[in-house]
């Protein structure tokens, strides 16, 4: 089985090519990877009937590699250093660290300046805020659609902050790009692939959370999905998985994930303690607890009065508690030697 073509060092662009064409003649496509150092092929689609031989014969040809993994891409097999994507000058991944806060939705143009003045005075790099939500009953407040679009850009525009908010489908990918820096996929749409593949051919990156009850593998071959398209940015993101229990919290923030995912994948990881508990009380030791296990970031629901909110008021951090959260986290990403 052949995944990985690793050039030597002094590979011609001609042996390069000659690689390519070998892969896309077997009815592959292949990925390029260009390093400082080597060049790296990778054969993407259900590479098993392929022998390494074909390859390691070739001239400029160092290595040949099988991933065993389903998902190639996005193995650390496949990419040892970490990814870092560069959000139109904020960068997120190993090494740095990111807050994205905002309310759960987009509820006027008064409420989501008044929130993201303040979540960017102390330090949130960007603002989130959905416009279309996915939510559990189709009577619940579904979003301003196309008009809290338009908030979003005014606000984004006013205050010179980044902006993340989900696309629910294929339609919506175009017009949310417009404005959005980043593209949040949430829980629910984790697993609809029609709208992985339509993400991947955007050059936007792309927050994944994870499925509510989908396997770390799972939710890596979705990662996949979107990188095989051509986009290498995404961000996956931890917000909490279904148990036995859900007497006080919503979800059971999966800790683990964090450590385990950034051993996998390249990829960075964020997580969302708000969703990830459902309780505003437990955002911070939470937030601290996904920081000390590695995580590249957070994702916050803050309202200025969580107790009007038409989503998610019950988990979200009022002004106050943002800026204890922020208080409390800055030694702690400083120990952890991330840039904030
Ligand atoms: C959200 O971020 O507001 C959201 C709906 O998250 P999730 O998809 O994780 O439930
Ligand atoms: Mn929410």
């Amino acid at each position: 089985m052949a995944d990985l073509i690793i050039m030597k060092s002094d590979a011609t662009k001609k042996e390069i090519s000659q690689v390519v064409k070998k892969i896309e003649k077997l009815g592959f496509k292949p990925h390029i990877s260009k390093g400082t150092e080597r060049t790296i092929i990778g054969i993407i689609g259900d590479t098993r009937g392929i022998s390494d031989e074909l390859f390691r014969i070739m001239p400029g040809v160092s290595e040949v590699i099988s991933v065993l993994k389903e998902y190639k891409l996005a193995s650390r097999e496949f990419h040892q250093s970490d990814t870092i994507i560069d959000v139109n000058g904020v960068k997120i991944g190993e090494g740095y660290f990111v807050v994205m806060a905002g309310p759960c939705s987009v509820e006027s143009k008064e409420q989501l300046y008044k929130t993201a003045k303040h979540v960017k005075e102390k330090g949130a790099k960007i603002l989130r805020g959905a416009v279309f939500k996915p939510r559990t009953s189709p009577y619940s407040f579904l979003g301003l659609g196309t008009e809290g679009l338009k908030i979003v850009k005014e606000v984004k525009e006013k205050l010179n902050i980044l902006v993340i908010t989900e696309v629910m489908s294929t339609e919506e990918v175009e017009i949310v790009s417009e404005v959005s820096d980043i593209l949040q996929i949430g829980t629910r749409n984790m697993f609809n692939y029609r709208l992985l593949e339509r993400v991947g051919k955007i050059n936007k990156p792309v927050l994944l959370k994870r499925n509510f009850s989908a396997k770390i593998s799972e939710f890596l071959n979705c990662a996949e999905y979107i990188l095989k398209e051509g986009n290498n940015k995404v961000i996956l993101c931890e917000r909490g998985i279904r148990t036995f229990d859900s007497e006080f919290t919503r979800n059971l923030l999966d800790l683990s994930a964090i450590p385990l995912l950034k051993k996998e994948t390249h990829l960075p990881v964020v997580v969302d303690p708000s969703h990830g508990t459902g309780r505003s009380d437990l955002v911070i030791p939470m937030s601290k607890a996904a920081i000390s296990a590695g995580a590249d970031g957070l994702l916050i629901e803050v309202h200025p009065k969580p107790e009007e909110a038409l989503s998610d008021g019950f988990q979200s951090l009022n002004f106050e508690m943002f800026d204890n959260l922020m208080k409390e986290i800055i030694p702690l990403v400083k120990f952890m030697k991330k840039k904030m």
